[in-house]
């Protein structure tokens, strides 16, 4: 059996706290250290004390993802500790010194027709730490690995959606199974947009992947769910329902907004968020193109490009003489 320990690690983030995993079985591991800051480091050294272990007794670190409330101190950590951080490649590749974490997705924000000065306000809305860089000793993983471990292992699921390379951990003796982001309790997680590392010019099909995960992710026999954020999940089936059925709704609605409408990803966007600012705008965006490039992919939503932007309507709407033909649809 697997001795799980909760440690909650502040975030100067709106998410609040991130969930940090000690497995207190020989090689001891931690799960997401948390961002790196001053407050997060002390909580994660008296929450190891407090449960006896120092970071000299830890054997390795693993991230479920490389968004930096999660990751922050993983370099830290795995120099003090001298052990490895266990990342998967896509997410590995997003913590290199000199990733541009905009400069990969500005096309996207291009193509999405948002207003230059809301683009400068996204720019301007800076995060409060910097991006976490992750150039020690780093052991790959692509999903598939076991982890082994004394009384119990943890396999690694690459589920993206998410993050392109995010994982989860999942312990398939005793039923637990360690999310991160991907499935939260109290909060849908974003599906953030992402070049295809194959092919910068096209997003990966984040929606697809994070529904195809969450189908998966209901096969397995499962106990508990302790979450990157919150509370553990314990209705594990009801909760991954909920989450499907939030993108199937969603989806319906952007559907049927495009049956009158012929807009971008900008405008579907300030639909559903009109007052939201800086980050929030992009995260919005985010969404919005998930569940558009979904739709696009299955044939109920056609596609057109425009100088450079992308307009979308229902599939058999918009035709020549309806009210939407001078919104963006027809040349
Ligand atoms: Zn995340
Ligand atoms: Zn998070």
């Amino acid at each position: 059996m697997l001795n799980i320990y909760k440690i909650k690690i502040p975030t100067p983030y709106p998410v609040g706290p991130v969930n940090s995993y000690l497995i207190k079985n020989r090689p001891y591991t931690l799960v997401d250290p948390g961002p790196d800051y001053p407050e997060a480091k002390e909580a994660l050294l008296e929450g190891l004390a407090a449960l006896g272990v120092a970071p000299a007794d830890l054997a390795r670190v693993v991230l479920t993802h490389s968004h930096s409330d999660h990751c922050g101190l993983a370099r830290w950590l795995s120099d003090k500790a001298g052990v490895p951080v266990y990342v998967h490649r896509l997410e590995r590749r997003k913590l290199m010194p000199g990733y541009e974490y905009y400069g990969e997705r500005l096309l996207f924000l291009r193509q999405s027709g948002l207003p230059g000065e809301v683009l400068e306000e996204i720019f301007e809305d800076t995060d409060p730490l910097e991006m976490p860089v992750l150039n020690g000793w780093v052991e790959e993983v692509q999903g598939g690995e076991v982890l082994g471990f004394e009384g119990g292992a943890l396999s690694i699921l690459h589920m993206p959606g998410h993050a392109g390379g995010h994982i989860c951990l999942y312990d398939f003796q005793q039923g637990n199974f360690f999310s991160g982001d991907f499935l939260l309790q109290e909060i849908t997680p974003n599906p953030v947009m992402e070049a295809d590392p194959a092919d910068a010019s096209r997003r990966l099909p984040v929606l697809t992947q994070y529904l195809d995960s969450l189908r998966l992710l209901k096969t397995l026999d499962l106990r508990l769910i302790w979450p990157g954020h919150g509370q553990n999940i314990e209705n594990t089936m009801e909760s991954i329902a909920r989450a499907i059925r939030h993108h199937e709704r969603r989806l319906e609605a952007v559907s049927k907004i495009l049956e009158e409408n012929c807009w971008n990803a900008y405008q579907v966007m300030r639909y559903f968020y009109p007052k939201i600012k800086g980050f929030q705008v992009f995260l919005g965006i985010s969404e919005v193109f998930a569940h558009l490039d979904y739709l696009v992919a299955g044939g109920q939503v056609i596609r057109e490009d425009r100088q450079g932007i992308s307009y979308y309507r229902k599939a058999g709407s918009c035709r020549t003489g309806d009210k939407t033909e001078t919104s963006g649809c027809h040349r």
